[in-house]
């Protein structure tokens, strides 16, 4: 795996990683997201149906949290989850959790990590991490890493604990990971933690940044964690400590406003995950980034939806980076079954609509005027507004394809963009969230 950079422009930067997958065949271009899945299915779409899509990321994101459970299954079958799946020719990249689902928090010994599947908590020794990697058979994956460290939540200690652990883990997951014939030609991505303690950021970005690892994966930025101001700031100097040529993927972050800030302070690949979450909770993204046309004039036009209006970011979080109470107890082994660190994923965001309102009812236009997504192509509006009443299933399958289609054209939006010195007029279209239908 190798990262080509083409150009760093205001310090986004714009490449190509090449020599992905076992043959090296596969390759991705950053900024660029991964193609979400659960226990290795797009939610809502077959194979065949999902492949009506252009422009799809080349790497396919699988989740231990959909797969432990599987794991006498997946060793018994022995070609692997991407098999298992019936994945087309695809880079499979397997990380810890999954991205679109709060996990029960506090299940963290020295030793193991927690992952939820269907049938409740599994406990991953690294032992156990790697026997699920043998089996799943990825072409990249994160190392075993303790990310519970949510501003607001943990102390500075815990913190440290937290970036020891996963160095820790990391090394081991290293030692076995070399040992293991089954995962020779697989990269693995070191994890940055730190919660929002900026030496402890920077501690473990260096750490990890010693250690033979194809790339990294920053973690404990989530959405729900942390104030947007305050990740750009903890990035712009994490990614200081690490290597120019090789990629970072900031897990847990799929806003298209937050993408934009991130990618501006050198994060290179996120999480396919935002789709996924819009199409729940009934809505289809509109947002607008075509670069062609001008944005100002663009503003004025008079079918923006309400709710397509870029809601101003909450003012930066008080809290002065690095000073955490450091009186507060441990929190190791807490039995905790709140509802985690994820955001109220039924909450929308300003990039979408939502189909279930009765103003679509008769809306007889497409989700977006000019998409080129089967959804646009043959339905509208009202159509996706009466399925979602009816509770047809196909209410699901109709906005995955289209919410897909969009956030992916979005980031070849912001390639471009980057390509043509126009990232300036691309995110005041985002950021005006002016629908285009
Ligand atoms: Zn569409």
């Amino acid at each position: 795996m190798k990262l080509e950079l083409s150009r760093v422009v205001q310090g986004c930067r714009l490449g190509v990683l090449t020599g992905l997958g076992r043959a090296g065949q596969h390759s991705l271009e950053v900024p660029g997201c991964l193609l979400y899945t659960r226990c290795g299915s797009v939610p809502h779409l077959t194979q065949d149906t999902l492949h009506t899509l252009k422009n799809l990321p080349s790497v396919t994101q699988l989740t231990l949290d959909t797969l432990a459970e599987h794991q006498e299954v997946l060793e018994e079958f022995k070609e692997g989850a991407g098999k298992f799946a019936g994945l087309h020719d695809t880079v499979l990249y397997c990380s810890l959790h999954d991205p679109a689902t709060s996990s029960p928090t506090g299940h963290i010994t020295n030793k193991t990590v927690s992952v939820w599947g269907s049938g409740g908590r599994i406990a991953l020794s690294v032992a156990k991490f790697m026997a699920l990697q043998k089996a799943v058979r990825p072409d990249l994956y994160h190392s075993m890493a303790d990310g519970e460290t949510w501003p607001g939540n943990v102390s500075r200690k815990r913190v440290r604990k937290s970036v020891d652990r996963t160095l820790a883990h990391l090394d081991e997951c290293l030692l076995l990971h070399h040992r293991t014939q089954e995962l020779a030609g697989v990269e693995v991505l070191g994890v940055v933690e730190g919660g929002d303690v900026l030496e402890e950021r920077v501690r473990s970005a260096r750490e990890t940044a010693k250690r033979p690892v194809g790339g990294f994966c920053l973690d404990g930025f989530h959405s729900a964690a942390m104030d947007q101001n305050l990740r750009t700031q903890l990035i712009a100097t994490t990614v200081k400590e690490l290597p120019e040529d090789k990629p970072r993927l900031l897990q847990g972050v799929g806003r298209p406003d937050h993408v934009l800030s991130c990618v501006e302070v050198g994060v290179d690949l996120f999480e396919g995950f935002f789709p996924f979450q819009v199409t729940e909770r009934g809505c289809a993204l509109i947002f607008a980034f075509d670069i062609a046309t001008d944005p100002e004039a663009a503003g004025t036009g008079p079918q923006a939806p309400p709710t397509a209006r870029c809601v101003p970011e909450a003012p930066v979080d008080s809290r002065i980076v690095g000073e955490l109470d450091d009186d507060k107890p441990e929190a190791d082994v807490v039995e905790n079954n709140g509802p985690g660190y994820q955001e109220d994923q039924t909450k929308m965001t300003p990039f979408e609509i939502n189909l279930k309102d009765k103003r679509y009812r008769d809306d007889f236009g497409p989700l977006v005027e000019g998409c080129g997504c089967y959804c646009c192509r043959n339905h509208q509006r009202a159509y996706l507004h009466h399925l979602l009443m009816t509770n047809e299933l196909l209410a699901g399958v109709l906005l995955m394809l289209h919410n897909t289609a969009h956030y992916c054209a979005f980031f070849t939006a912001l390639r471009v963009a980057l390509a043509s010195d126009r990232l300036e007029h691309l995110k005041k279209r985002v950021l005006m969230g002016q629908a285009r239908g």
